[in-house]
């Protein structure tokens, strides 16, 4: 069975109220353990409403979920295992940081499961390693001292902490400097690579998406409209643009060229397969 499983998932918010607002209809996904997917979708489309589903946040109204064959709406369910195993990372996590130093606020998930100092101190150390953050040098501070950038890998490392099966992040990215983008998008990229950790990714950005996923899920108006490879996906530029999304910079500008009357191909999601396929058009050797 697959890791993450939402059938025929439902939610609506408010339900039988003047403000009902029906945020996803009939979704089905699965996702398997170890994939690196990308969720996209404009805003109001329902990404934030479909991740609380898999940490048992949010009930469905209507449809299921199972998380590793847990299925929350069971009475009997384990929503604390669940919970432990599905590593949620807000928007803007570092809002939850609250502890007095950088240690006690990633030691803070491990402290809640009962383990001992010592072991605490294993999860600390190595959480933090994960997100290149030295345990030596940050542990002790405030994390209020830290750049924007620093405090997010730290709310990140909380969350690790926990040893997670899937790491689901909403808009990990946002708000960020160009610097501190490219850190964070690259840790997340070795956590899956280097850990094999499964990872879902909630972005608008599909410039972000094309350089890190490798098969994104499209919602629009709370109903997955696509959902393939990464590079099918962007192969239909118009459906993309129909729903406000647009393709990645990179995809544009040989969509430029082509209507400009170059020869090259549109099939591009990085800077190196652009300049091949202009290559290949001027012949460059
Ligand atoms: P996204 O994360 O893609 O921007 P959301 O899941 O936040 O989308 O929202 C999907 C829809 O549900 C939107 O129409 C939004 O207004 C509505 N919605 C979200 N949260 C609530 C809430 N707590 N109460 C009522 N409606 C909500
Ligand atoms: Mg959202």
């Amino acid at each position: 069975m697959a890791l993450i499983e939402c059938r025929h998932l439902t939610h609506v918010y408010l339900k039988g109220t003047p403000l009902e607002a029906v945020a996803l209809q009939d979704v089905t996904l699965s996702i398997e353990a170890g994939e690196f997917v990308g969720l996209i979708g404009p805003t109001g489309s329902g990404k934030s409403t479909l991740i609380q589903h898999l940490n048992a946040l949010l009930r469905p109204t209507g449809g299921e979920v199972r998380v590793a064959g847990i299925n929350p709406a069971d009475a009997r369910a384990d929503v604390k295992t669940l919970r432990q195993q599905v590593g949620l990372v807000f928007q803007y996590p570092e809002h939850q940081l609250f502890e007095e130093t950088v240690y006690d606020d990633v030691a803070y998930g491990p402290r809640n499961l009962g383990l001992t100092e010592d072991q605490v101190r294993e999860r600390v150390g190595e959480s933090l390693a994960l997100v290149g953050v030295d345990p030596g040098r940050f542990g002790r501070r405030s994390p209020f001292s830290l750049s924007g950038g620093e405090m997010r890998r730290v709310a990140i490392a909380g969350v690790l902490a926990m040893r997670p099966r899937v790491l689901v992040l909403d808009e990990p990215a946002a708000g960020l400097d160009p610097k501190g983008k490219e850190e964070i998008l690259g840790q997340i990229r070795t956590l899956h690579e280097a850990q094999g950790l499964t990872v879902l990714l909630v972005t608008h950005s599909m410039d972000e998406a094309a350089q890190l996923v490798k098969r994104l899920v499209v919602l629009a108006r709370g109903q997955i409209v696509m959902d393939g490879p990464v590079r099918e996906i962007f192969r239909r530029a118009q459906d993309l643009t129909a729903l406000g999304l647009g393709v990645p910079a990179i995809t544009a500008l040989m969509l430029r060229l082509r209507s400009a009357g170059m020869a090259v191909t549109p099939d591009v999601l990085t800077v190196d397969e652009a300049r091949a396929a202009i290559g290949k058009v001027l012949q460059w050797n």
